[in-house]
């Protein structure tokens, strides 16, 4: 089995030697004469767990910058759905390309896909290291001989890196499929023992279309058709009640907070309040690089963690109290950003521990954005950018590392 040896690293307070075993944090502190396959000098390098990003569209990196300032609907309508017509399978293989580039270089060992030609999207993230969830996306819209291959593609597929990419199915949401369908998709899903991932609750209007057609709201629609369920995952839901936070919350749905494209498309602010409050799982996401403009998840944390200390916030009544004491912890939104985003897909990993996946990222505790030191979390959430992050391990290999004139 490979080792890599990570010498002296700065973890948890101190430095120190970190032995990885195949795929997993083997000893978190080894002797100083620990010998393994490959020995990395990491002084001067904090070593944080790596980024699970719970929502995004990779290949929309090739929109970025297309249709800025506009409200979801108009966005999505009139420049979004035009523009992704005329995409070919080898324009969302660069697209993926680029958004994985990205990702690497920014701390992100995995990304929660919805979006075509998964075939291409996978074939880029087997060769990058990185993990992944890729959606196989239903629309209403999709024809029936789509709608077949999608079928016959899930049936035979076969990870071809042996455990880093999984499958889901990926309703867009419950304005773009009908409810024959989306029942259709639950159980599929749960045929194959695949995650369902879908958009949910993102803007007023959907709450208004979904009152209308379905004489309830989106959560309880979903409920009530039997979508509703562990292996669920519910990108947004910016306009949740209570009384919905607590039936997401109890069928374990997980809730992907993707604060920049919320913001971006005007969609509203996530009432982190109310999801902390009924114990829903959270994960944090960039969406795609339409509405963000980027898959930065360091950058995703920082905006998710001002965004909940906002004036309006208060102003609409979420936030009682004007000390700082309830404000949204860096700490919280970190754990979201990683255990959350590993937890909700089954990956044991999402935090630095003895036995569990070595993914990973090594930042400079030189660079001039993470000094001085007095709280590494804090430097990484509020002050830090990705230029930051020399090296990345997902899976205990090394996927990423900076050239800036560092040796490791
Ligand atoms: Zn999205």
């Amino acid at each position: 089995m490979n080792t890599l040896l990570l010498k002296h690293v700065f973890w948890e307070g101190r430095t120190r030697n970190v032995l990885v075993r195949g795929n997993r944090y083997a000893c978190l502190d080894a002797a100083e004469g620990a010998e393994a396959d490959r020995v990395a000098d990491a002084s001067g390098l904090a070593l944080l767990p790596a980024f699970y990003n719970g929502h995004t569209h990779l290949a929309m990196s090739l929109l970025r910058g297309y249709a800025d300032d506009m409200p979801l609907q108009t966005w999505l309508q009139d420049h979004i759905w035009p523009y992704e017509a005329k995409l070919t399978a080898a324009d969302i293989r660069r697209g993926s390309d680029l958004s994985v580039r990205e990702m690497l270089a920014g701390g992100t060992v995995f990304f929660n896909d919805m979006y075509f030609e998964p075939e291409e999207t996978i074939r880029v993230v087997a060769s990058s290291g990185l993990r992944a969830a890729i959606g196989i996306t239903v629309m209403d819209n999709h024809s029936l001989a789509q709608q077949a291959s999608k079928h016959a593609f899930v049936r035979e597929w076969k990870d071809p890196t042996g455990g880093r990419i999984q499958l889901a199915i990926a309703p867009h949401a419950i304005y773009t499929v009908c409810e024959r369908r989306l029942r259709e998709c639950a159980e599929w899903a749960r045929e194959a023992g695949l995650r369902l991932h879908i958009h949910l609750s993102e803007t007023r209007r959907e709450v208004a279309d979904c009152l209308r057609e379905h004489g309830t709201t989106p959560v309880r629609y979903l409920d009530r058709i039997g979508f509703l369920g562990p292996d669920v995952v519910a990108a947004h839901c910016v306009h949740v009640d209570a009384e919905e936070w607590d039936i997401l919350a109890s069928r374990g749905v997980t809730v992907v907070h993707c604060p920049c494209s919320n913001m971006k498309l005007g969609s509203g602010r996530f009432p982190y309040e109310r999801a902390i409050a009924s114990g829903v799982r959270v994960a944090l996401g960039t969406d795609g690089c339409s509405s963000n403009n980027n898959v930065d998840m360091r950058e995703e944390m920082k905006f998710a963690a001002l965004l909940a200390k906002c004036v309006s916030a208060r102003e609409d009544g979420l936030l009682e109290n004007e000390g700082a004491a309830d404000l949204l912890p860096a700490s919280l939104v970190f754990d979201w950003a990683t255990r959350g985003g590993a937890a909700a897909f089954g990956i044991d990993g999402g935090e630095v521990a003895e036995g569990k996946l070595a993914d990973g990222l090594l930042v400079s505790l030189d660079a001039p954005k993470m000094q001085p030191c007095h709280h590494l979390l804090s430097n990484w959430v509020y002050a830090a950018d990705s230029t930051a992050v020399k090296m990345v391990l997902c899976d205990g290999k090394i996927v990423y590392e900076a050239h800036d004139g560092k040796t490791l």
